[in-house]
Parts: structure tokens; C-alpha cells; sequence
């Protein structure tokens, strides 16, 4: 059994993969090119904004919003504690400080409650200024977007959708990707949509800024590429790997996002009564980037991830380590008694195998162990 079974994708659609890569390859068209320009076209679409700026990872999506919006030291940017380090990192490497906020024990997503205390703990410090608050849609759950755009109105803050893990989502119908003032989302294979190397996008409805963004990646273009008018990157989806995601997000919208909900359902109406499954709000549709129940205790979580592992069921902890505690972050005074709900997560969650190629008979099988094991 796969963790996330990439093969399994490949084998239903190679004929249509194969294909789309050679037309790349005959054209020796790699960079930018139609399909390029087509996949920004649908995903805007599916998402339901007006611009879509592909570039080459989901980190960098990030870090092309810091550059647009000239986020620097003295700067302070509202992190959830419960996420991949990136979503930190974006933040440090534009001379800005991270807040770190705790997350809900339901949803693990960030606490609007525990970010409105922050907001008002930094301004009352004088020190920094709140700038963004960046909302992680973790494990394909859509933050609780309804309440942070609140929020940010209250204290004229930017909001910046780590869609990462959450392509597809939706919060009543509206797509994870839309909302804040901009979004990004990220195409490594193992993402909800993922490529076949590393890509990513940024998602938004601000003409100007869209354009800011299409010329801070490529070098700061002005007219054409040789024309520079202000420092960029080089930050780019390249072709084949459009195309790839051309054909996976036929796929996608077909069958995948419905398939890890069937997933979901199966999982969920059998673990139940044995463990804490994933709390999917009323009006939330969560893409499962990943599939997280909760244990007891790290003894509890440790030993069952243990014995998957003898039966040949991969699992995964996300995260083993809060965003406060990296060594990355060291120089930053954080009180780690505001982060009791992450710092408990960290040592109870544990990932199961979820992909939308996962047969009812290998989801029982993981079920019966589970079962076993806690009974
Ligand atoms: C994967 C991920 C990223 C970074 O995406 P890359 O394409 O790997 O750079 C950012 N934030 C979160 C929450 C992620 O899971």
C-alpha cells in the first residue's frame, strides 16, 4: 500500500500524460508557451478569480506576495504554528517577523480568536507593524476564512491564503484559492494537484497586482524580458510540467476530489468510535491532502504508528515539531505556553494513507488494524 500512490494516477492516465509531455518535447517549446497559458486560464476558472501567475513552487508563490507587497524588517506576519516550515520561512527571509499563532483543536487550523490577541499584542508592543495574516488551509481543510477576512478588515491587514495542501476545497461553494487577497497553492507530486517536479501558482482578482507579479517573475520585466524595470526572480512553471497538470486537472475535477471524500467517509464512519477523526465543518469540503486522526498520547501515537509499519501501512506525522520551536526561528522570544494546542498536536496526530486511487478493501485493512491494535 501507498502512502500516496503517484503510480497508481500514472498507469490510469499514461496514454494521456505520454502524450501531452512528447507534444512538449516535439514543439521544444519549454518555456511558457500555450500550455502555460491554458493551465492559468482553467485553474483561474476552477477557482473562480480572474488571474492566475504560475511560478516555480508553492514556497516562491509566497515569497513573489512578500516581494509585491514590499514586506520588510519591522514588519510582523500572523503564522499558524501548526504547519509546514515554509509558510515561517516566507516571512524570515523578507527580514519580517513571523507571529506564530495557535491553531484550533477541531480543525487545526489557525484560531481567529488566538490571532486577534496577537494582532493586538504586537500593536500594543509598538514594536512592529501588522502587515498579512497567512491563513493555512492545512491538509486540504479551508482555514476559517469567514472570520480572519474579519478580522483583517478590522485592523486593515492583507490576507494570504497558503493554499498549498488545499486546492479544491471549498467554504459554501467558494473555492480554497479565493480568498484573501491573494492565494497560492503549490503543484509538488504529492500535493492535492501535484506535477511531476515542483511548480506552484498565485491566485487573485487585482489586476495590478497580477501584473506586479507576472514581472517580479521574471526578472523584474517591464516591456519584454530585456527590459527590466525593477529586481525580480526567476520564477517560472516550466511547459511539460503544465502539461502534466493540464491532464491531472481534467482528472481532478472528474473523479479525484470526490474520490478522497469516498475515502474520507469509509475511514471516518469506521474509526469513529475508536480514535479522533478529522472535524469537517458545516459548508467545508476538504480536498484531504492528507487524513489525520488524533490519539491519546505520544505513547499511544508512537506505538500505532508502529505496528502500521509492521503490517506494511505507511503513515506519516504532520508536523513532529510546532513552527515556534524550529531552530530556524531561535532568535525570536516565543512563549511556548501559548501554543498548548499545536505543541499537543505535534505529539498526537498521525496521517494515513489517502489518495484518490485507494480501494475500499486497502482502507478496511488499515481500519482493522487500527481497531485491533486500540481495542
Ligand atoms: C508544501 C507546502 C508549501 C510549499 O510548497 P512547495 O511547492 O514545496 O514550495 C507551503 N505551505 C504549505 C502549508 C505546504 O504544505
Amino acid at each position: 500500500m501507498e502512502f500516496r500512490d503517484l503510480k497508481a494516477q500514472y498507469d490510469k492516465y499514461k496514454i494521456e500524460i505520454d502524450s501531452a509531455i512528447q507534444e512538449v518535447i516535439s514543439n521544444t517549446n519549454f518555456i511558457g508557451g500555450k500550455e502555460v497559458n491554458t493551465l492559468e486560464q482553467r485553474l483561474a476558472e476552477y477557482v473562480g478569480v480572474k488571474y492566475c501567475i504560475t511560478c516555480a513552487n508553492g514556497t516562491e508563490a509566497m515569497t513573489l506576495l512578500m516581494m509585491a507587497w514590499d514586506i520588510k524588517e519591522g514588519d510582523a506576519v500572523f503564522v499558524p504554528d501548526f504547519t509546514f516550515f515554509s509558510t515561517g520561512e516566507i516571512v524570515s527571509f523578507r527580514g519580517a517577523t513571523p507571529i506564530f499563532v495557535d491553531v484550533d483543536r477541531d480543525t487545526f487550523n489557525i484560531d481567529p480568536i488566538k490571532l486577534e490577541k496577537e494582532i493586538n499584542k504586537v500593536l500594543k508592543e509598538g514594536k512592529l507593524t501588522p502587515k498579512v495574516i497567512i491563513p493555512v488551509d492545512l491538509f486540504g481543510l479551508p482555514a476559517d476564512h469567514i472570520e480572519i477576512e474579519k478580522i483583517a478588515k478590522t485592523y486593515s491587514l492583507r490576507v494570504l491564503e497558503d493554499a498549498a495542501q488545499g486546492f479544491g476545497g471549498s467554504i459554501n461553494g467558494k473555492r480554497a484559492c479565493s480568498f484573501g487577497d491573494a492565494a497560492t497553492t503549490s503543484f509538488f507530486p504529492a500535493k492535492p494537484l501535484g506535477c511531476y517536479g515542483d511548480g506552484g501558482a498565485i491566485f487573485t482578482n487585482d489586476s495590478e497586482l497580477a501584473e506586479l507579479l507576472n514581472s517580479l517573475k521574471v526578472h523584474g520585466k517591464g516591456d519584454n524580458k530585456y527590459d527590466n524595470v525593477r529586481i525580480g526572480v526567476n520564477s517560472r512553471l516550466d511547459s511539460i510540467q503544465a502539461a502534466v497538470l493540464n491532464v491531472k486537472l481534467t482528472a481532478f475535477i472528474e473523479h479525484e476530489l470526490e474520490d478522497v471524500n469516498r475515502v474520507y467517509r469509509l475511514y471516518t464512519e469506521k474509526l469513529k468510535e475508536i480514535v479522533d477523526t478529522p472535524i469537517i465543518p458545516e459548508g467545508y469540503v476538504s480536498s484531504f491532502a492528507q487524513y489525520t486522526i488524533k490519539l491519546k498520547n505520544k505513547e499511544e501515537r508512537d506505538a500505532l504508528q508502529a505496528k502500521l509499519k509492521e503490517e506494511s501501512i505507511p503513515s506519516m506525522v504532520y508536523y513532529t515539531k510546532p513552527m515556534h520551536k524550529q531552530g530556524a526561528f531561535a532568535e525570536y522570544d516565543y512563549d511556548d505556553s501559548d501554543f498548548e494546542v499545536t505543541n499537543g498536536l505535534c505529539d498526537t496526530v498521525l496521517s494515513l494513507p489517502m489518495h484518490p486511487y485507494l480501494s475500499d478493501k486497502d482502507v478496511n485493512s488499515v481500519v482493522e488494524v487500527i481497531a485491533d491494535y486500540l481495542k
